[in-house]
């Protein structure tokens, strides 16, 4: 199989299993996990942050803090193609009891001026604007970056109106790769920030949320009453330890990749374009001859091949360490070879 579906397909390697097996072990929550209290330690640290917790997955992670950051009825601005919308089972409105402001954005990005546009007058007739939900990277824009200043920017402009501010950054350390800015610089400003384990890290489970002691400790109350508090979670930490220390420089690989696929996708005549590509995300629109996004990636399945559909003529093609130059070229040969 040539797996372009996401970078949630990796599979732990070998010497990722094996750094789970000695390691001391206890109950996580009584804070008495060694592995999982460094994690946190460390995660906290390259975010800037107080505090952090280690969470099954990055969509509690996001309604953890959709929840301690507002009451029901208050409002959440994010972007129309944010995760907490398209991803998350209605989370934000089933868990928090918010509505969401959605805005149209250039690649998954605000500005200032789109913010203060979204923020209502306060008032008695309207809900309170509460929060702000940015992710960096922005998944559906393409893995899109957003720059250092443009995400200061706008959680300033956000903190002068005294909103809450959470960062959602599944991809943050693809960010950090790709620029050489440190993620606690694209975390600077906000309330609370997380980073997957699952996506270009390559471990089987966790994510972990930072924010201040204040937030952390609101947060385990919600992860205890969501069915989040674990025991023995030095197993999955461990490996998540192993990733940063061996898979976050390599994330160049994937976007070095994904580069070369952009480029070689772009001259194939059933490509109409292809999205910039910032780091491990190809997003390509398909030509008007050319069948839709459905049937193109049921033909590439029929070629071992998979990706996404994410529209009715876009295809998402994403790199990871379970793929590599040999599984580009049969990509870019099946494409080739449909009609
Ligand atoms: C994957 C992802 C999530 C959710 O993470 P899970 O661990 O799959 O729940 C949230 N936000 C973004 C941008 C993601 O890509």
């Amino acid at each position: 199989m040539h797996d372009f579906y996401s970078d949630t397909q990796t599979r732990p390697t070998r010497a990722m299993r094996e750094a789970a097996l000695d390691v001391p072990l206890g109950d996580e929550r009584h804070d008495a996990d060694p592995p999982t209290l460094e994690l946190c330690a460390r995660v906290a640290e390259m975010l800037g942050m107080e505090a952090a917790l280690f969470l099954p997955s990055g969509t509690m992670c996001n309604e953890i803090a959709i929840a301690v950051h507002t009451r029901p009825g208050d409002e959440v601005i994010c972007t129309r193609e944010s995760h907490i919308i398209f991803a998350e089972s209605g989370g934000p409105a089933a868990l928090s009891g918010v509505m969401m402001y959605p805005i149209d954005s250039e690649r998954g990005m605000l500005t200032p001026e789109q913010l203060g546009a979204a923020i209502r007058p306060r008032s008695a007739h309207a809900p309170r604007s509460r929060l702000l939900v940015a992710e960096q990277t922005a998944n559906l824009a393409g893995g899109a970056i957003w720059p250092l200043e443009q995400l200061n920017g706008v959680v300033l402009a956000a903190q002068e109106a005294g909103l809450a501010t959470h960062l959602d950054g599944a991809r943050l350390l693809n960010a950090q790769v790709a620029t050489g800015i440190p993620a606690a610089e694209y975390a600077r400003g906000f309330d609370s920030a997380w980073i997957a384990f699952t996506k270009g890290l390559g471990c089987p489970v966790g994510a972990v949320l930072a924010g201040s002691h204040d937030f952390i400790a609101q947060a385990w109350l919600l992860k205890r009453r969501w069915g989040g508090a674990m025991r023995q979670t030095g197993v999955l930490t461990a490996m998540c330890l192993y990733a940063l220390d061996h898979h976050v420089d390599r994330l160049a690989e994937d976007h070095a990749l994904a580069q070369s696929i952009g480029a070689r996708l772009s001259v194939l005549p059933l490509i109409k374009s292809v999205m910039r590509v910032d780091t491990n995300i190809v997003m390509a629109d398909l030509a008007d001859h050319a069948p839709d996004a459905r049937e193109t990636a049921r033909r590439l399945r029929e070629k071992n091949v998979t990706v996404t559909v994410v529209g009715p003529k876009r295809l998402r093609m994403v790199t990871h360490l379970d793929v590599g130059p040999a599984d580009a070229d049969a990509l870019i040969d099946a494409l080739a070879g449909i009609a």
